[in-house]
């Protein structure tokens, strides 16, 4: 069977070469008779495996020797309680809000803490970042959150340069860690769910440098405590060991691929294309500014709506699917995460322009 484009925001596609090497080493890996799935998480096969993954990821990311990686669960969603239990001690965080998923995370963290907003683009629809001068600190702040790419309104931030340093940043990261390289030092705390850009849901990553560690009331739940989790390796309880099986496959597929500085060639190469489609086009808009359009996720309407339906319709014919767009923004959303391969955005403009054609 062929396989389709699939545009979803996530899960979403996973390299082929991942998938097929899984296949392969399903039932039997390397000679241990046993499927990943089936090993004991302390058993000397998976601690390798874990551990591959780490120093995989550390060298991908070239993530600092004071910064701990956690492999753990409850998804991003939970990061945005988790966080600010670990975080706040008995101070207040800050948030920038830039689309649904920030605004989810303040929500979160004030029902767990004290967070407020520091800055909100929500009068302009999400369509743009604050400036410098628009962002409001708090004099007792532990940290500053931000949502580093906005799934759902596609919105990235390509620097950090109209962020304050005075304070350590924390970073949801969910849809666009690994499609680019970034300074990790730069942040206090870089989070994400897995299905996006790393692997199968059910694994949640994430980087913490460690003197943030250790503020934890004590009477937070054993299994939310980042230190603990540190101290122990990921492995408190059972991690979802198949899960960070293939994110390390994922790892190794991009080191293949010349790693992060090469895969974010690759990732412009592709988002320039679909934009200047839409760009060009007199029936696909996107309202994001170009400064931060996000390579990952990017969403378009159409100016005859009545057509959404038929365009979609049309789209799956041609192995084009789930680009229906997210209720809040209506139209369609293109997410082109890493395992995307060009062939796939090539596919995508070739049949907008040809819809476009047809309707005009
Ligand atoms: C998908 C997403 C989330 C939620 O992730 P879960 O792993 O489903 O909890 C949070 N933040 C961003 C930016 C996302 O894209």
């Amino acid at each position: 069977m062929e396989r389709i484009y699939n545009f979803s925001a996530g899960p979403a596609m996973l390299p082929l070469p991942v998938l097929e090497q899984a296949r392969d080493e399903l039932l039997n890996w390397r000679d241990s008779g046993m499927s990943v799935m089936e090993m004991s998480h302390r058993g000397k096969e998976y601690s390798s495996i874990i551990a591959q993954a780490e120093t995989d990821l550390r060298e991908l990311m070239n993530i600092p020797a004071n910064y701990k990686v956690l492999f753990l669960q409850g998804g991003a969603t939970l990061q945005f309680a988790q966080i600010p239990l670990n975080l706040l001690g008995d101070r207040s965080a800050d948030y920038v809000v830039t689309g649904a998923w920030s605004k989810k995370a303040l929500k979160e963290a004030q029902k767990v803490g004290r967070a407020q907003l520091a800055a909100s683009t929500e009068d302009s629809l999400y369509t743009r970042l604050p400036a410098a001068s628009e962002i409001k600190l708090s004099p007792d702040a532990a940290y500053l959150h931000v949502c580093t790419n906005e799934t759902v309104h596609g919105v990235e931030m390509h620097n950090l340069d109209f962020l304050p340093g005075s304070v350590p940043i924390v970073a949801d990261m969910s849809s666009h860690i690994l499609s680019r390289p970034v300074d990790v030092s730069k942040y206090g705390l870089i989070y994400g769910g897995a299905q996006k850009n790393i692997g199968p849901a059910g694994l949640t990553l994430v980087i913490v440098r460690e003197d943030l560690l250790g503020k934890a009331p004590v009477n937070l739940p054993t299994m939310l405590d980042y230190a603990v989790q540190a101290e122990n390796g990921s492995m408190l309880n059972t991690p979802p060991t198949y899960s960070i099986y293939i994110a390390g496959l994922v790892f190794q597929w991009l080191k293949q691929q010349g790693g992060l500085a090469a895969i974010a060639q690759t990732n412009i190469a592709k988002a320039r294309l679909l934009y200047e489609t839409i760009d060009a086009s007199s029936l696909y808009h996107n309202p994001v500014e170009l400064s931060c359009r996000s390579r990952m996720n990017i969403p378009f309407t159409l100016n005859q709506p009545d057509l959404d339906n038929a365009f979609i319709a049309a789209a799956k014919a041609r192995d084009i699917l789930s680009i229906k767009g997210h209720k809040m923004v209506g139209g369609m959303r293109a997410s082109i995460y890493n395992a995307m391969p060009m062939a796939g955005v090539e596919a995508l403009v070739t049949f907008m322009k040809a819809f476009e054609a047809e309707n005009e």
